[in-house]
């Protein structure tokens, strides 16, 4: 446990990217819109979990590539391990607010 980002796919974090349309993130960085309820993705499929373009997802999404790209020269994080900390607390706050089933819940403790 813990050497790797362990996603228990959710779909959590696809239920709120209207927050961050909202706060104005580029097209470039997502460019996908929300469903009506104007916070879930439009890209997650009725079952709540399924991303229907997984392997074509952006960045934004994915917590690895976002690593590679910005968070490892971020000065926050000396290892990788406290970066998936810091990403599985969003997850958790964010399966707080929404609920999901109990075998998917997350525990960021993991990464201590
Ligand atoms: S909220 Fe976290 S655990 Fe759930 S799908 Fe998103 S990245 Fe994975
Ligand atoms: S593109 Fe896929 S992974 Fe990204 S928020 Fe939408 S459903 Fe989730």
């Amino acid at each position: 446990m813990g050497k790797k980002f362990n996603c228990t796919s959710c779909g959590a974090c696809c239920r709120f990217v209207g927050l961050r349309i909202k706060q104005g993130i580029s097209k470039d960085k997502f460019p996908y819109g929300t469903k009506a309820d104007g916070m879930t993705c439009e890209k997650l499929a009725d079952d709540g979990v399924t991303c229907t373009i997984y392997d074509h997802r952006p960045t934004f999404c994915s917590v690895e590539k976002q690593w590679s790209k910005k968070f490892k020269k971020d000065d926050r994080f000396k290892i990788k391990k406290q970066y998936y900390k810091w990403q599985m607390m969003f997850c958790k706050k964010l399966q707080d607010k929404v609920g999901v089933l109990e075998e998917l819940l997350v525990n960021p403790e993991q990464y201590n």
